[in-house]
């Protein structure tokens, strides 16, 4: 069959970042994630040096000053289009003057972290898993971080973990078994600061996971050296999820870098953020979900946008995060469905939100309809049946 489209087409495929706006860089110099991060892009000049800005971005970049800092790494910068404002990528990275425009339901703290902290930078709101906030520094800042109030160092508020005290509070508490570390960009730290602290957490006994989200292999895949591999393979079970929206990211240097990392074993989930004019269309999903599966990595959730101040201009109906799940389902690979999650505006955690596939439900049958909208009926097991005790287990296997 033809490609649908040359838009599609090209999507497809995976393309170089390098050189692009970097022509004079050697590959050595453009492979060292260290130069990557000093050269990272930071000023109004530096963006205008490259770009065609509109004034509402010019706005918007004098704004983020006192917000979430501008930082764009140069390998990420080169997937922005110079003149076209319209850019998924650009509309992801660059300030825009909406951020400025603060409506009644947008807040600082969306997802209510701040008050589901034991110790400072430890976020505990499941009953058997952690949130860890480890650093509050990205290699580049998206424009709808959820956490923009702690994070860049820009804004006023600062986050304060301590690790010891967290370290105790884990040690302390049998019930947590997993462990997330975020913040920030826990694979911005040192070889030996990650190793240290993935060491000190594996050395507690209950903690049977632990998992690391982090837009790092996205934003700077050069950071994904084999010597980082080989520490994060010492620690397994360890997962990661990445944070890919748009298929343009990945370019053939983030596909290299999951590629090594998948080699060490590490199983790779990505989460998308519902963003409008970025990913809000099925044929932009669709191709973003199944070339993560060419590069190993399972799409995990797609987040409905939280209402972090200022973030009216990038986000897209509910109605929209539905109609993209019921495309997917049934029509493409399942692997390739994430789930799409509402983070409970305050505090109620994710919950999942799905197209409505059932249509009735009592004791004697389930209605309900297929991806294609055929209806079938699953008749329960009769009352009869369902009135005999099944055979108790001796023992629960728990084990
Ligand atoms: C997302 C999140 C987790 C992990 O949730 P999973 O559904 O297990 O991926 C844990 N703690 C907090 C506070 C979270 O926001």
């Amino acid at each position: 069959m033809e490609a649908e489209s040359t838009v599609d087409h090209i999507e497809a495929g995976f393309r170089p970042s390098f050189p692009g706006f970097w022509k004079d860089v050697s590959p050595a110099e453009w492979s060292d994630w260290k130069w990557q991060l000093r050269n990272r892009i930071t000023t109004l000049e530096g963006l205008e040096k490259h770009l065609v800005l509109t004034p509402e971005e010019r706005a918007g970049v004098i704004l983020s000053g006192t917000k979430l800092a501008l930082a764009v790494t140069p390998h990420y910068f080169n997937l922005i289009e110079r003149d076209n404002p319209g850019c998924p990528i650009r509309r992801q990275i660059i300030p825009y003057v909406g951020e400025g425009s603060v409506s009644a339901a947008e807040m600082a703290d969306p997802c209510g972290e701040d008050s589901h902290m034991p110790v400072p930078g430890l976020v505990h709101r499941y009953p058997d898993r952690v949130l860890f906030l480890v650093t509050d520094r990205c290699a580049a800042y998206c424009r709808y971080c959820t956490r923009s109030r702690v994070v860049s160092g820009a804004g006023e508020q600062e986050l304060e973990t301590d690790f010891d005290q967290a370290i105790a509070y884990l040690e302390q508490h049998t019930e947590v078994r997993d462990v997330l570390l975020s913040g920030g960009d826990p694979l911005l730290f040192s070889d030996e600061k990650l190793d240290a602290l993935l060491g000190r957490l594996r050395a507690i006994p209950h903690i049977e996971f632990v998992r690391i989200g982090t837009r790092v292999p996205i934003f700077l895949p050069q950071r994904i050296t084999p010597e980082l591999c080989a520490i994060l393979k010492k620690h397994h079970p360890l997962f990661m999820s990445v944070h890919v929206n748009h298929p343009r990211e990945l370019t053939t240097e983030v596909r290299d870098a999951l590629a090594r990392l998948a080699d060490h074993g590490v199983p790779l989930g990505n989460q998308s953020v519902l963003l409008r004019g970025v990913n809000d269309s099925l044929s932009v999903m669709k191709s973003l979900v199944q070339k993560l599966l060419r590069c190993r990595v399972r799409p995990y959730y797609l987040y409905q946008c939280d209402l972090i101040q200022g973030s009216a201009h990038l986000r897209a109906p509910v109605a929209k995060g539905i109609e993209i799940i019921e495309g997917l389902r049934g029509h493409t690979t399942g692997y390739a469905v994430p789930q799409y999650v509402i983070d409970a505006p305050g505090g109620g955690g994710k919950v999942p939100v799905n197209p409505g596939y059932v249509f009735f439900h009592d004791r004697e049958k389930v209605v309900f309809r297929n991806f294609e909208g055929k209806v079938f009926e699953y008749p329960e097991v009769e009352e009869s049946v369902r009135s005999t005790p099944a055979p108790l287990h001796e023992e629960a296997f728990t084990s």
